[in-house]
């Protein structure tokens, strides 16, 4: 793991209606405020129907949980049925906004276009974009990841005004590791957050933060966050129970500890 401090994303998906998101959000604020996570940033990302009740309850109990919304529409207002603007997210609070989640590239047809669009959307509006990232399994066996992903990277990020650049994470997640049980191994995640790195420096992106996603849970996590240079994960299964997400968090926060 890099020095930096590292982040963690939640991602509920379709999961929790605003009952449940409340509870979860409840058991977890709590279990961080018996035992504090210092050196990590927590996010959750919220069915879109929950974000105004998990930004309440955040904001009244002041629990150091930041909210993300798991998608939206690169357009500004208007004939979008069942859309959702940036401008909306900013009046819930919304921080972060995940963007081309591959769920999203592969059953919504988010093409590249759609995917650099919502990302100058996301960041004009001020909020931080996690730009999701990674192959399908045929295209590692092909040993064309790397390249495949240096293209995902371009085609969201070419041209993007330097003032924005702070405001991007990106998430690499293979498609094969995506709610399998089956994590990238760390040398994998290792060799390839080097190489997102690398794709980014390139295109003048000064300290990108780079994230993994895929299978995440409380067995692999230490090892993952111990011994590759990630930043930090995007979690989905584990991330909806508060006991597992929190065992996460905390495996983050003891190796920023010990490593800083
Ligand atoms: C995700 O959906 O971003 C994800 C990483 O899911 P899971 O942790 O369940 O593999």
């Amino acid at each position: 793991m890099t020095t930096r401090r590292p982040l963690v994303i939640g991602n509920w998906k379709m999961n929790l209606d605003f009952v449940e998101a409340l509870h979860l959000v409840q058991q977890l604020g709590v279990l961080m405020k018996n035992r504090p996570v210092e050196h990590t940033d927590v996010v959750v990302a919220a069915p879109f129907v929950d974000l105004r009740s998990v930004s309440s309850i955040i904001d009244s109990e002041r629990f150091a949980i930041g909210l993300c919304a798991q998608h939206v529409n690169a357009q500004e207002n208007g004939p979008h049925t069942g859309e959702i603007s940036t401008s909306m997210l900013t009046r819930l609070n919304v921080e972060w906004v995940l963007v081309g989640h591959s769920e999203r590239r592969v059953h919504y047809f988010m093409s590249d276009e759609i995917v650099a669009d919502t990302l100058r959307s996301v960041v004009r509006a001020g909020q931080h974009a996690v730009l999701c990232v990674g192959e399908e399994l045929s295209v590692r066996e092909n040993g064309e990841h790397e390249a495949f992903v240096a293209a995902q990277l371009e085609s969201a990020l070419h041209g993007l005004d330097e003032k924005f650049h702070a405001l991007l994470t990106v998430a690499y997640e293979p498609l094969w590791a995506i709610g399998t049980g089956v994590n990238a191994t760390v040398e994998q995640v290792h060799e390839m957050t080097a190489h997102l790195r690398k794709v980014l420096r390139s295109m003048s992106f000064s300290a990108p933060q780079v994230l993994y996603g895929g299978s995440v849970n409380t067995e692999n996590a230490a090892t993952l966050v111990r011994e590759s240079d990630v930043d930090g994960f995007l979690v989905g299964g584990a991330s909806l129970k508060a006991e597992s997400f929190y065992a996460i968090l905390q495996a983050c926060d003891d190796c920023y500890a010990i490593k800083r």
